[in-house]
């Protein structure tokens, strides 16, 4: 059975003017460890698409499933870990404390969450950094963090939407080629959204292809290995 599936997807967000439907008959299938990307131009529906993987908003209509069970349930037995556009640390905890903060939320002891977060940097070469503040790193470094938290409750699926687009062209490099060995360690699945035709098609296995008015699937293409 397929990691997440979504059948005949329709989203329609209300306005005051009316329902704008950014989202029309999405089927898809993504298999456990892949990494795939939703790639397209703005508005065709790319972040929408993850919020709905990660429940964080509910279908008009259409069925969403991830690993067997209703996105909803997933959510709640913490299948997911995301990652957004700009990283989301507060700069008055330190580095490894930003990592460690889901840990600490489900009441993980303070020396199991501190020895975990360190294994967390150094997957994303950060260690050295742990006990800095957010506002010290640059945003690349911000950004690893970020996934470093992302990552600390072994989420079987990682989301991430335009992690790096914030970030300028040789920072993204690196930073595409450190996710490929991150995901080498761990083997989860990996949904990443990105406008980037170049970026799809060197991160991922599959590259799901949206058209806009309304938000579409409108290509699926797989990507032969071995990667760059
Ligand atoms: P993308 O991530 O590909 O840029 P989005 O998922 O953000 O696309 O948006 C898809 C469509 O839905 C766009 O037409 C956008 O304007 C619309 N949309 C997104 N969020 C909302 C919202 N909260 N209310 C109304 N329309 C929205
Ligand atoms: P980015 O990923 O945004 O390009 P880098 O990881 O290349 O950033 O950071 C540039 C280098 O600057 C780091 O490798 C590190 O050696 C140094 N650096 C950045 N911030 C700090 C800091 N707060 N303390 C010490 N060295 C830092």
């Amino acid at each position: 059975t397929p990691e997440i599936q979504l059948k005949d997807v329709e989203m329609r967000y209300p306005t005051d003017t009316g329902d704008v439907l950014a989202l029309h008959q999405v089927s898809l299938d993504i298999g456990k460890g892949e990494f795939v990307s939703l790639l397209g131009p703005s508005g065709c529906g790319k972040t929408t698409l993850l919020r709905l993987m990660a429940d964080l908003i509910q279908p008009t209509s259409g069925s969403i499933h991830v690993a067997g069970k209703t996105a909803k349930e997933a959510r709640l037995a913490q299948k997911y870990g995301i990652v957004f556009q700009s990283p989301v640390l507060y700069d008055w905890r330190k580095v490894k404390q930003n990592v460690a903060l889901p840990l600490e939320l489900v009441g993980v002891s303070k020396i199991e969450r501190e020895r975990k977060a360190i294994e967390l940097l150094e997957l994303v070469g950060l260690e050295k950094f742990a006990d800095q503040y957010p506002w010290q790193l640059s945003g690349g470094m911000q950004q690893r963090a970020a996934i470093a938290r992302a990552l600390a409750m072994e989420p079987e699926i990682l989301l991430m939407d335009e992690p790096f687009s914030a970030l300028d062209e040789f920072t993204r490099e690196r930073l595409n080629e450190e996710l490929l060995s991150v995901w080498n360690n761990i083997q989860n699945t990996i949904v990443f959204v990105t406008h980037s035709i170049p970026e799809s098609i060197f991160l991922s296995d599959r590259v799901f292809v949206l058209s806009p008015h309304p938000g579409r699937l409108s290509a699926v293409v797989e990507i032969p290995l071995p990667r760059p």
